[in-house]
């Protein structure tokens, strides 16, 4: 590029002082140092029987040569290899930004075989390797946590802000931070098939394929450069032509067809559609690079385009609307019921649940020294609550919804709900072996972004904003009020939302659905464009 550029200054400098030979061979070098590429490429879609921008730059040069326009042919073509580099310039940078995602990834890793411990690589680490990971040091490799208790942060890869217990069993991330003790895990995976090596090969993925504008700009360029090269022949050619036809003899058609032949020339480089044809690529992938550096993964230009359509939005509420960090603020038994029994009760059945409301009711019991035990049979009722066995008891907790379903909701149960509830808390309620035990009252905080983010879809050209939960209305209402949104649905089933996201696209347009990811799949599937929050691996489909 800078030789094309220095011999084009020294071309235009000869011909300034009036050499015109010395002139001609710098321009020469110039053009035959920026076409060496075009013409690769166009050799190359000749081969195929195709005209690209290449075979037109190509020819294009090659006519402004034969008319004599050394110092044109010299700076259209220098201009096009300024273009090109340009974009692979671009796209190198884009591939190097995800690339340096992967340096969450420790290089080394303290490995302990045949017991002695030893300082590998980490990219040395095999499947079955025991790891030992010192307090405030990265997991270089996902493992399971064998020996030792620990918090590891896990917001590097997942963005959850808060650490999150590891118990013997567990998995562990890598490229996660460990936070308390030191522990020891086997190796799942090795560092080339990790999460967040996934994670790369995702992103890489996604820019890989071409996004919907992109194919139209390939099949544009398909027809058209085609149709442009019809087009300058027959301005080159049918203007001599008549000169011909009309008694101007040889000498005639020749005058005309250095006219026409140069302004076919000009048509030529003017139709070439390079700046069409590069920038959509260039964009798509630097938008895609950016999202995934501010932490958001999309699956590829063609959801990235499917963006700018949406003109309704749905978003789920723990979690999404919310921090997701719910605390129980309240625990009421009925029927003579303690409290810790009625804690004990539903911290035993949670203690295997993965959802918010079950890590909180397990937290608040053992913070109060209500003793856990583990429950049997452990199973999640999607939108609804969870049941297993405790002890010799079936026990259950989840929504009003989920009691009324199951004729457990008991007139003294029911009042305290309506107590609790009508405060605008989520509120769950507990039964063991048919019997009403009680009620627990959880809060949740509103995300203050959340409002500004409301704000800022309604600029983008969202005109409908729409709450789909499973918990209670009240407690919808009360975020509708906080967030201004248009349209608030309670008491929702994982399939019921599914339907009002049909709904919503009936009515208002294509619809973008927020959510966790976990419950909430087959609504963000059924959306026209979902975005998942926060979870590992997290999708956007
Ligand atoms: P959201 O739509 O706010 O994300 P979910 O669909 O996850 O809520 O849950 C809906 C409702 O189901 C909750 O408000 C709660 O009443 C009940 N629920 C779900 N899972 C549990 C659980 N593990 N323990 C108790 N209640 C639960
Ligand atoms: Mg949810």
């Amino acid at each position: 590029m800078i030789p094309g550029a220095l011999f084009i200054l020294l071309g235009a400098f000869s011909q300034w002082r009036g050499l015109a030979t010395p002139a001609i061979v710098a321009f020469a070098i110039a053009i035959a140092w920026s076409v060496r590429q075009p013409a690769k490429h166009a050799w190359k879609s000749l081969k195929a029987r195709r005209l690209d921008i290449n075979t037109l730059m190509v020819i294009a040069v090659a006519g402004a040569i034969a008319l004599g326009d050394w110092w044109e042919a010299a700076t259209v073509i220098w201009l096009f290899d300024v273009a090109e580099w340009l974009e692979g310039w671009t796209v190198r940078r884009a591939r190097f930004a995800v690339r340096s995602a992967m340096a969450i990834i420790p290089e080394r890793a303290l490995v302990r075989r045949d017991g002695t411990e030893l300082d590998v690589a980490a990219r040395d680490v095999v499947v079955g390797d025991v790891v030992i990971v010192r307090p405030g040091e990265r997991v270089p490799v996902d493992g399971r946590l064998t020996v030792g208790a620990t918090a590891v942060d896990q917001s590097p890869i997942t963005g959850e802000s808060w650490p999150v217990e590891k118990l013997p069993g567990d998995d562990v991330l890598g490229g996660t931070i460990n936070g308390m003790s030191a522990f020891e895990m086997t190796a799942t995976a090795a560092a080339s098939s990790s999460a967040v090596a996934r994670v790369v090969q995702m992103i890489e993925e996604a820019q890989a394929r071409r996004a919907p504008t992109q194919q139209f700009v390939d099949r544009f360029a398909r027809t058209y450069t085609p149709g442009v090269f019809i087009l300058g022949a027959a301005v080159a050619l049918l203007p001599p032509m008549v000169a011909l036809v009309r008694g101007g003899g040889l000498v005639g058609f020749e005058a005309s067809l250095t006219i026409w032949g140069y302004r076919a020339l000009m048509l030529l480089v003017a139709a070439c559609p390079c700046a069409l044809v590069i920038s959509t690529p260039v964009a798509i992938m630097s938008a895609l690079t950016s999202a995934a550096r501010r932490g958001v993964l999309i699956k590829g230009g063609a959801h990235l385009e499917r963006a700018s359509e949406i003109t309704c939005v749905a978003f789920d509420k723990t979690g999404t609307l919310t921090h997701g960090r719910v605390t129980v603020t309240d625990v009421k038994g009925v029927g003579g019921c303690s409290v810790d029994n009625l804690l004990g009760v539903a911290a035993s059945l949670e203690s295997r649940s993965e959802h918010p409301i079950g890590r909180a009711i397990v937290s608040h019991a053992k913070t109060a020294g209500v003793v856990v035990s583990s429950g049997d049979d452990f199973r999640a009722l999607p939108g609804l609550g969870a049941e297993a066995r405790v002890g010799d008891h079936d026990v259950i907790v989840g929504s009003h919804r989920l009691f009324e379903d199951r004729q457990m909701c008991t007139p003294s149960l029911h009042a305290e709900f309506e107590l609790m509830a009508e405060r605008g808390e989520t509120t769950v309620l507990v039964g063991r072996g048919g019997r009403a035990l009680g009620v627990i009252g959880l809060g949740d905080s509103p995300k203050i972004a959340g409002v500004t983010a409301i704000a800022a879809l309604r600029d983008a050209g969202v005109k409908w904003v729409a709450l789909l939960t499973g918990d209670q209305r009240r407690t919808a209402d009360r975020l509708r009020t906080e967030f201004r949104l248009d349209e608030v649905h309670a008491d929702l089933l994982p399939a019921d939302k599914v339907a009002c996201v049909e709904t919503l696209r009936a009515t208002y347009g294509p619809v973008l659905m927020v959510g966790d990811g976990v419950n909430d799949a087959p609504a963000l599937a059924a959306a026209d464009l979902g975005v998942a929050m926060g979870t590992s691996g997290s999708t956007s489909r």
